[in-house]
């Protein structure tokens, strides 16, 4: 791997100081920063091909519609989806699982029906499920998590009945960190012939992704949480499924023919993406995947670990920090919280020391809820954070403790 000045370098926002002070960039899991290339990527449609894609017949629309569709390529071999025809470009995690919830929901969920999801959801995997719940009469049933933050599977094994007709999982999650067994829960849902969507929203940027090997039907991420841009997601579906779902949109692009009588659609993975979509985002990530599989993903896994150990580490050092999430597989997140401190006031305090963290409910107030919690100070990490940076991260939950007392 690169060493850690020139990973550094290669994102320039991270030589930023904010209130006078160098900036410490600790809110990965919100969105991650982008590297000079991506942010090049970018620029250089707009400054050389711009035009909108599919539709022209001229030169400018033909390489961004080549640009666009070597992107999916990209994408389509970053997760190891067997065909192209799989990856439906969206505009985030959100996007994705809406268009599941909606296409899917409307083809296969009927009154009665259960759809089975965790109790560490973000509210993206829960709000659409909800929704659907509503407008077909079925139900949502959840899957407890211990003390450590971690799913029972026994509990899981429980849950599944006749009339499960999807399992919505997270790969990791966002508010505890938790890394869930993702490829169990997929080989017993399937055991049983139900198909699994995985949230891989905080899964697929610290690590290899591999879709085929997990097994599942849907597997849905952002581009700004993996070194893209923001209003870009990807929807991997398996093709039979993707094939039989009807559309959730329609609009440009999504059709074959149209007559007031009649629409026949296009075929994948076009049917899905009615409309212009943000193909200058699509063509930055597919930038992004490149530069984070040029450092290596195995490399960049490791190293978040060896972060993640060492900031654990450090914070379990000051009494008054108390850590929520001890599952043995984490992500590089941690949540916490100081005795007697509100989580806004330290974050507050924090920020004023140039410290990026996130504060609140992460999103998924029901996995707090399980911990009698209603925020916690979040920080995540990724490959270009140091320990350096997490030193004056404990310093400065040192102080904030001190103002307090
Ligand atoms: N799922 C998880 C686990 C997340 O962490 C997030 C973002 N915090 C989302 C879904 C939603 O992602 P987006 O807002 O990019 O659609």
């Amino acid at each position: 791997m690169k060493d850690i000045k020139s990973i550094r370098n290669d994102f320039p926002i991270l030589q930023k100081e904010v209130y006078g002070r160098k900036l410490i960039y600790l809110d990965n899991a919100a969105t991650t920063q982008k590297p000079q290339c991506v942010i090049d990527a970018i620029n250089n449609i707009y400054l050389n091909f711009n035009a909108n894609v599919h539709r022209g017949v001229h030169a400018l629309s033909d390489m961004a519609s080549e640009e666009y569709e070597k992107a999916r390529e990209k994408v389509r071999s970053f997760i190891n989806a067997a065909k192209k025809e799989e990856i439906i470009f969206t505009s985030g995690t959100t996007g994705s699982i809406n268009a599941v919830a909606f296409s899917f929901g409307e083809k296969y969920i009927k009154r009665g029906d259960e759809i089975l999801i965790s109790h560490i959801e973000h509210h993206s995997n829960i709000v659409p499920w909800q929704m659907l719940c509503q407008r077909k009469g079925a139900k949502i049933k959840v899957i407890p998590v211990d003390d450590s933050g971690q799913i029972i599977f026994e509990e899981y094994l429980k849950l599944i009945t006749d009339k499960t007709k999807l399992v919505a999982i997270t790969q990791a999650s966002n508010a505890l960190g938790t890394e869930v067994p993702v490829k169990e829960i997929t080989e017993e849902a399937h055991r049983h012939g139900i198909p699994v969507l995985i949230d891989g929203a905080q899964g697929i940027q610290h690590g290899t992704t591999d879709v085929r090997d997990i097994g599942c039907d849907f597997y849905a991420f952002s581009g700004h949480k993996i070194y893209g841009s923001a209003g870009i997601g990807v929807l991997y579906g398996k093709e039979k499924l993707l094939e039989e779902m009807p559309p959730y949109q329609g609009g440009g692009d999504m059709i074959k023919n149209v007559t007031f009588e009649k629409t026949t659609y296009n075929d994948l993975p076009f049917k899905f993406e009615a409309g212009t979509t943000n193909f200058p985002a699509a063509i930055g990530l597919a930038r992004a995947l490149d530069y984070i599989s040029e450092l290596g993903l195995k490399d960049i896994s490791s190293r978040e670990q060896k972060l993640l150990n060492y900031a654990t580490e450090k914070l379990q050092g000051i009494d008054e920090v108390q850590i929520i999430g001890n599952a043995a597989l984490k992500i590089p997140v941690i949540s916490f919280n100081i005795k007697g401190i509100h989580h806004y006031d330290a974050g507050m305090i924090l920020d004023k020391l140039g410290i990026a963290v996130r504060t609140g409910n992460h999103c998924a107030q029901p996995a707090l809820e399980r911990f009698g919690l209603v925020g916690t100070i979040r920080v995540s990490l990724c490959f270009y954070n140091t320990t350096e940076e997490i030193d004056i991260l404990a310093d400065g939950i040192k102080k904030v403790i001190e103002m307090f007392a």
